[in-house]
């Protein structure tokens, strides 16, 4: 991996349609590309960390020019990976937020967030921390490179027993192979007492696809026809899937006492 530090003309951008998933009015990425290198996401590809220096100088100018809302940091890229602990550039972004009074909300499946409690505990913050598997095996091959998922559990029982705002988030649902483990996984949420299990299945676009197909091939080569059959010329699973899967979720957040939804 190499990294390289850039500056950049402009930090945020405004989140043009309405967020029903993770509620931001605008994101924020500190890095550009991720080393945690999860097989089934785009910023995964490139090699390079780019790791935008002037970030905080960029932000302050943004943010006295736009109305107040909440800004995602991490939507795209994952702003506690390995490089974090060096450069603290989301650090830095949640001081300037917390001197803006921005809102915010992170996303990330890193136990460095636990880090910046003191600040968190000061903003007006939520934490999603993502889990796609329980499983080992399923983590080895898709998530080679990031923390555990018991790790990324105990980083939300963490947060919560300081009393921040933080949930789990199920994404992607992979299909065939996660499917039996969902209703662990939801539980594994409430026990670690997340405010909400979000969820969505898994995207299968350009040059991801391809290497998601092959990893599918080199590891379960009898779920590809059902792959096939699943995408059909699109990049979303069939509509029935989709729709039977999140009734299953809603049954197990219901059954666990879970909400399935942020609720602001
Ligand atoms: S941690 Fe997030 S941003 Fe990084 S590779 Fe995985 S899914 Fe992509």
């Amino acid at each position: 991996m190499d990294y390289k530090t850039i500056n950049c003309d402009s930090v945020v951008k405004k989140i043009t349609k309405k967020d029903s998933l993770f509620h931001g009015n605008y994101c924020v990425d500190p890095y550009q590309n991720c080393e945690f290198g999860c097989h089934y996401c785009d910023s995964s590809f490139e090699k390079t960390i780019y790791v935008k220096a002037n970030v905080v100088d960029i932000l302050k100018k943004e943010l006295e020019h736009i109305k107040n809302g909440r800004i995602i940091i991490g939507s795209v890229h994952d702003p506690y990976q390995n490089t974090e602990k060096k450069f603290k550039l989301t650090r830095t972004i949640l001081e300037t937020l917390k001197q803006f009074n921005f809102p915010c909300h992170i996303l990330t499946k890193s136990p460095l967030i636990l880090r910046d409690i003191d600040i968190l505990s000061q903003l007006e913050c939520m934490i999603t921390v993502s889990i796609s598997s329980l499983d080992d095996q399923v983590v080895r091959i898709f998530e080679p490179e990031v923390p555990s998922p018991n790790d990324r559990l105990q980083t939300v029982q963490a947060l919560r027993t300081q009393g921040i705002t933080a949930g789990v988030a199920l994404i992607p649902i992979l299909p065939y192979i996660v499917e039996s483990e969902v209703e662990s996984i939801v539980k594994a949420a409430r026990s670690v007492d997340a405010q909400y299990l979000l969820h969505k299945h898994l995207e299968l676009k350009g040059d991801q696809e391809r290497l998601f197909r092959n990893l599918i091939k080199a590891h379960y080569p009898h779920l590809l026809p059902k792959y096939d059959a699943l995408y059909d010329n699109d990049f979303n699973p069939r509509k029935e899937y989709i729709q039977e899967l999140n009734n299953t979720l809603s049954g197990y957040c219901k059954k666990f006492k879970i909400s399935d939804k942020i609720t602001i």
